[in-house]
């Protein structure tokens, strides 16, 4: 049996961001992973999707070429080599994370752990242990129970596997990963079809996100079929025949990807040893501390179900090994005003209550500013696809709750903008603030 003071279990986001500041910190320190370093950002999340919503990004700015002056024509777009390209790209990270492990002097161990009692991992036939314990195990997509669905169907993960290019691609989901994919098909040129379930994609977030997400999908030409389960999955001939719950028929898809939600990788660590408690779709439950219910077991990042975001799993990995190795008792990760990115086309940078969310809490003390603008980007341009920010405040001070951006440079602009609801910012102080001008974020600033 091998002892550390930290086992770390899962080489993704939270688990390297932890074992290295605890190494940091001094403690002797062993971390496990089953599959590539990196874990989902790395190799199949993050980085190479934003690698795809860049190629996507080329392709819309080639389209406005031509009123800028320039004579281009888009011949075509080599998928197998962007795949090449990115596929070395996440190579070297894989490198320089196993690299960086060795220079922190972390022991690592490949293969796939299991606890085989309270203190004891198995991996391989070595048995570990640690004074503390974090499980980071992540998760992966998840297929709804459709016949045909696994057999015929892809995942996030399998896109990236793709070696062509599809033509036609149904895309089944209304979250992040459906609108980003969705986005990112149709600007390198594949005819997109989205199913959801229900009127609007993205329905947790503010409704002029969804709204103007909405429309401006439908404007990139991907055809959206609202209100729609899937019932069942056919190959017949070389297309996709899907069926959906009210009898209709949707085919000539040559590929179906589903972006239906996650799950926890929970079930095949032996937690039954440990008696850690788990909700009922398998995430492990975890306290602010990132504390389970057993003593010196911890959990955090997707395992544990709260904030799906590898910066969320890295600030919790860090803040727990301040906590346990870094003599700082009162460490730990605020889960307030996180602000994310979802790359669709046009991007939405997000910050903060949503208005609803906003008025249920404080009713008519609520006071909105929207703003709907075309960027200049596209002022020489006949298509004109729309900016659209709203600033949600509260009370006489109009404190600001929540900022929500969608539109070109969304995704760059709300960075700046969450320092400020997190240090408490007011409307005042925003108009304060003097504009940068010309740009599509001085609109936060100047609004009325
Ligand atoms: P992971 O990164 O999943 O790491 C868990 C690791 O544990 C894996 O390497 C796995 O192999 C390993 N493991 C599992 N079981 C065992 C075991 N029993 N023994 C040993 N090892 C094990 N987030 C963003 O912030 N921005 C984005 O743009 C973004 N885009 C995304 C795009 C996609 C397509 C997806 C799927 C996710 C995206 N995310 C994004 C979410 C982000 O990837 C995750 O929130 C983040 O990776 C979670 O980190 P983690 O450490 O909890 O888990
Ligand atoms: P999400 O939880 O974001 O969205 C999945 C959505 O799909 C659900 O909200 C639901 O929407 C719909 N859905 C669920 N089941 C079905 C079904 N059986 N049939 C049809 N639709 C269904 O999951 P994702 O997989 O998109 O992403 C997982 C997480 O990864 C995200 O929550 C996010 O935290 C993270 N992520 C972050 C990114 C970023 O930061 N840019 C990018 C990608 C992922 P409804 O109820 O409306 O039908």
């Amino acid at each position: 049996m091998k002892r550390f003071n930290y086992l770390v279990i899962g080489g993704g986001s939270g688990g390297l961001a932890s074992a290295r500041r605890a190494a940091k910190h001094g403690a002797k320190v062993a971390l496990v992973e089953g599959g590539r370093l990196g874990g989902t950002c790395v190799n199949v999340g993050c980085v190479p999707k934003k690698v795809m919503w860049n190629a996507a990004s080329v392709a819309d700015t080639l389209h406005h070429a031509g009123a800028y002056g320039f004579d281009v024509e888009q011949r075509g777009f080599d998928w197998a080599k962007i795949k090449e390209g990115r596929d070395a790209y996440i190579e070297r990270l894989n490198g320089i994370y196993a690299r960086n492990l060795d220079l922190d002097g972390i022991e690592v161990f490949r293969g796939f752990a299991r606890f085989v009692d309270r203190t004891t991992v198995e991996v391989g036939d070595e048995k570990l242990t640690g004074d503390h314990i974090l499980i980071a195990t992540g998760g992966r997509p998840a297929i709804p129970d459709v016949p045909g669905a696994e057999e015929f169907g892809l995942t996030s993960d399998g896109f990236f596997e793709l070696a062509e290019q599809p033509k036609h691609v149904a895309v089944v989901g209304a979250g992040y990963i459906a609108v980003e994919l969705a986005g990112v098909f149709a600007s390198l040129g594949s005819q997109v079809t989205l199913l959801i379930r229900k009127e609007q994609p993205i329905r947790t977030f503010d409704n002029i996100l969804r709204t103007t997400l909405m429309e401006s999908m439908l404007t990139h030409g991907i055809s959206i079929e609202t209100n729609t389960e899937l019932a069942s999955v056919e190959r017949i001939d070389d297309c996709l025949c899907l069926t959906t719950m009210d009898g209709r028929k949707l085919d000539g898809f040559d590929e179906l990807i589903w972006a239906t939600g996650r799950r926890p990788n929970t079930d095949h660590l032996g937690l039954e040893e440990t008696g850690i408690e788990v909700d009922s779709l398998g995430h492990i439950l975890a306290d602010e501390f990132q504390n389970t219910n057993v003593e010196g077991l911890y959990a955090l990042g997707d395992v544990a179900g709260r904030w799906l975001l590898t910066p969320v799993a890295i600030a919790a990995g860090r803040r727990l090994s301040d906590r346990l190795f870094g003599g700082q008792p009162d460490a730990k990760l605020e889960y307030i005003d996180i602000p994310s990115v979802i790359f669709s086309h046009p991007p939405i940078g997000t910050v903060g209550m949503t208005e609803d969310m906003a008025i249920e809490e404080f009713g008519d003390a609520v006071k909105c500013y929207t703003s709907r603008f075309t960027n200049m980007f596209y002022a020489l341009s006949e298509e004109k696809p729309p900016t659209v920010m709203k600033i949600v405040t509260v009370g006489a001070q109009e404190k600001v709750v929540g900022i929500h951006v969608i539109g070109l440079g969304a995704d760059e602009i709300i960075q700046g903008f969450a320092v400020a609801v997190r240090m408490g910012a007011t409307k005042a102080d925003l108009d304060r603030t003097i504009a940068i001008h010309p740009t599509a974020g001085e609109e936060l600033v100047t609004m009325t």
